[in-house]
């Protein structure tokens, strides 16, 4: 008699971005026994989704979130068990599969001989923004104790890091949005420079509605994208600077603004320094100046700047606020911090944070945020805690259980890291001989991608942990199989601060184990047998302690408040601004979902996070860049609808693989005859770092000495080719969104 099929569902949030969407996962699970037809193991469940309410998504979901299921139920290029490396007599190289207590030895014996002959620091460690809170915070602390290396950074540095790094230095910390995502629904004016949601995170352009609605969208991108179509019929308006123009047109509107006497004097006075030395420097930017320099009409940089402050006016006298929004376009810039802090300076002279909308980042990875705050980046440790701080140090001692002095100092940014591991000196080795890379792909992803592979070669010894055999993964000594979202719990923190549980759905792959097991595993290896559980819910708990009184504080939150429907932002009540449930009359406020809010949801409503509570402004001079050089065009990157990060998911998935197979190159259609391309002709992108072929996509909507290619595939077909190491010099980001190029067609891939 045939066995029943049992069908259950599990609510938990997407794989991918940091919109964090709420989903609910029915699984249809075959009858005890049955197998793959290869016999590898229990037959895959069948899967569906389904969007869930939550104020982030309301239901929506887009084509990623839809269809990434498949990541779960398609199994067949999932690793099933840790691969070494191995080159046969013709010097073939390929993999063998092996035991977990063979493969763990032998990174262990490696690792030991790399740091005995080289020091610690000869051991790297590169994470992520998409690993849970548990694991982000279990790999910084393996880092820095078990293998007591310094060089520890993630790529996040790649994403996040000039933005972060603004609001550090201004409001005294970062949370990308320090409001609930929810309040820009009421918004009558939108400045959002560098982000197309339309197409990164879709059900994001709901709460833009608001805007749009009063025609007060305006959207500043150097390419007519989705999300600048947003502007149209009357919608609001599209801005397209020329490269390396934003800091300059937001230096002008500011300029406008003090000229105009759009500015908030008594917001200023009582909430804010330095602003006289901002004003100062942004005298030199008056429109018709500015206009040289971006390529945005004087008239225009006059109409938004008028736009921006009139609607700030009224928001002052109670009407419908004001956000000022940036995003990866341009912040991935050598001045990617300045122009961030531009942007937040803007809204500071408008008095809009803290109450009549205000400044955020749109954060991209799906931990993003709790990535960034709980101890991966090479200078941090867990809860925004500062690694030169001795009161920092001492805390995070205490919980590790170790003596404040074997903590190491900051180590090495993701760029400089990758660019110089591997390499020699002449007086022999030196640097990072070892890397051990968690949730990144950085083949794929880094910038001067081909420089980095040839420095993955050059290590003593690589070890990927991931769950598909990424280009990164490709390159490795040893392979660890380990775990995907819906097979584990744990936690992320969403772009606005908020805590979220992801709930183990699905059994995993026989033969993969969770990075928490492995770092204990390793751990115990290398004689620090304790202190690494392997419980996600208790590594949360420890996350806690290692928060509590931090700037990110997640000493309020736990998994039974999130299970039982609360919903937390942090930074913890007590070190925070007060919570909005505490002594509120009628009970706690609720989301608009309905959940119970504990934490922050909407932080500088009375004071800013540096010690005098005021916000910190400073003068802004931008460094100039070198324009392209004759027949040169600037070459631009950014994310596609379908794909994800470095495509290692996405394009295993049939439906976005066959919607977006190639890398494509976007070109005007007048630079496409002034260089001979034609639609869907194939064109080879080149520079010194490399070449790229990809195919054309003509658009009149791009700039026409602009291109644009997606940064989603490997191969000949990496963006990254292209890109530059430069960085800017505060934060360290790398610039993906200006690079000189040629361009020419191409016969063949
Ligand atoms: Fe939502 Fe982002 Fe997932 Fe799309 S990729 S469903 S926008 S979380």
């Amino acid at each position: 008699m045939p066995a029943h099929k049992t069908t259950r569902e599990v609510g938990t949030h997407c794989p991918y971005c940091a919109l964090q969407c709420a989903m609910t996962l029915q699984i249809t699970e075959r009858p005890n026994g049955a197998v793959t037809v290869d016999g590898a193991g229990p037959a895959s469940p069948e899967i569906t989704v389904q969007g869930a309410e939550f104020p982030t998504n309301r239901g929506r979901l887009c084509r990623k979130g839809s269809t990434a299921a498949e990541l779960l139920s398609s199994r067949h290029d999932r690793l099933r068990s840790p691969l070494i490396a191995e080159t046969d007599d013709e010097g073939e190289r390929g993999f063998r599969e092996a035991s977990w207590e063979e493969a763990l030895d032998h990174i262990a014996d490696r690792l030991r001989s790399i740091q005995a002959a080289h020091g610690r620091d000869a051991v790297g460690v590169f994470g992520s923004g998409s690993l849970t809170n548990e694991k982000t915070y279990a790999l910084g602390k393996f880092a820095r104790v078990a293998l007591g290396t310094a060089q520890i950074d993630y790529n996040g540095r790649f994403c996040m890091s000039s933005a972060a790094k603004a609001s550090t230095e201004v409001f005294g910390l970062d949370r990308g949005l320090p409001f609930p995502l929810t309040d820009l629904d009421a918004a009558c004016t939108v400045l959002l420079l560098g982000s197309n949601v339309a197409d990164t995170m879709p059900p994001f352009v709901q709460h833009l509605e608001g805007a749009r609605s009063k025609g007060g969208l305006i959207v500043v991108d150097p390419r007519r994208s989705t999300t600048a179509e947003l502007t149209a019929e009357g919608a609001g308006l599209h801005v397209a600077p020329a490269p390396g123009g934003d800091l300059v047109l937001l230096l002008a509107l500011a300029n406008v603004l003090f000229e105009e006497g759009y500015t908030d004097q008594r917001y200023l006075a009582q909430r804010v320094s330095g602003t006289e030395e901002f004003r100062r420097s942004t005298a030199a930017w008056w429109p018709e100046r500015a206009q040289a320099a971006t390529g945005v009409g004087a008239d225009q940089i006059r109409f938004i700047a008028r736009r921006l402050g009139s609607a700030a006016v009224r928001a002052r006298h109670g009407g419908d606020p004001v956000f000022i929004l940036t995003g990866r376009g341009v912040e991935q810039h050598r001045d990617g911090t300045d122009t961030a802090r531009a942007a937040i300076s803007l809204a500071l002279i408008l008095g809009l944070p803290g109450g009549r909308g205000g400044y955020g980042t749109l954060t991209g990875q799906g931990n993003g945020q709790g990535g960034r705050e709980l101890g991966q980046k090479s200078d941090q440790l867990p809860g925004l805690r500062s690694i030169t701080s001795p009161t920092d140090r001492a805390h995070i001692a205490e919980v590790w259980g170790v003596a404040p002095d074997s903590i190491p100092g900051p180590g090495t940014p993701a760029t400089q890291l990758l660019h110089t591991m591997g390499t020699r000196t002449e007086k022999g080795p030196e640097g990072i001989r070892a890397l051990l890379v968690h949730g990144s792909n950085v083949a794929v992803s880094a910038p001067d991608s081909s420089r980095v592979l040839q420095n993955l070669r050059a290590l003593d010894l690589l070890v990927v942990a991931d769950f598909f055999l990424s280009e990164t993964a490709a390159e490795a000594d040893v392979v660890l199989p380990v775990l995907q979202w819906a097979e584990e719990e744990g936690t992320m923190t969403s772009l606005e601060g908020r805590l979220l549980r992801r709930r183990r759905a699905v059994d995993p792959p026989p033969g993969s184990r969770s990075e928490l097991w492995i770092f204990a595993e390793l751990a115990r290896r290398l004689g620090t047998p304790t202190g690494f559980p392997t419980d996600p819910a208790e590594v949360f708990e420890e996350i806690r302690r290692a928060t509590a009184g931090a700037s990110a504080d997640y000493s309020a939150m736990s998994w039974e408040l999130l299970d039982t429907g609360h919903a937390g932002y942090w930074p913890h009540p007590t070190t925070g601004e007060p919570s909005a449930d505490t002594g509120r009359p009628g009970g706690p406020e609720l989301t608009s979902t309905g959940e119970p809010i504990i934490g922050t949801p909407r932080m500088f409503t009375s004071r800013f996070a540096h010690p005098d509570g005021r916000a910190a402004l400073r003068g802004i001079r931008p460094r100039g860049q070198a324009a392209p050089g004759a027949a040169e065009l600037t070459f631009t990157t950014g994310r596609l609808m379908e794909h994800y990060q470095s495509g290692n998911q996405t394009r295993r998935v049939p439906a976005l693989d066959a919607a977006h197979p190639q890398v494509t190159v976007q070109v005007h259609p007048a630079t496409a005859r002034q260089f001979g391309l034609t639609e869907h002709g194939l064109a080879v992108v080149e520079n010194a770092q490399g070449a790229l072929t990809a195919k054309v996509v003509l658009d009149a909507g791009i700039r026409a000495d602009t291109i644009f290619s997606p940064f989603h595939f490997g191969g000949r077909g990496a963006a990254n080719l292209l890109t530059r190491g430069l960085t800017d010099p505060d934060s360290k980001m790398p610039e993906f969104k200006n690079t000189p190029v040629r361009i020419r067609p191409a016969t063949a891939l």
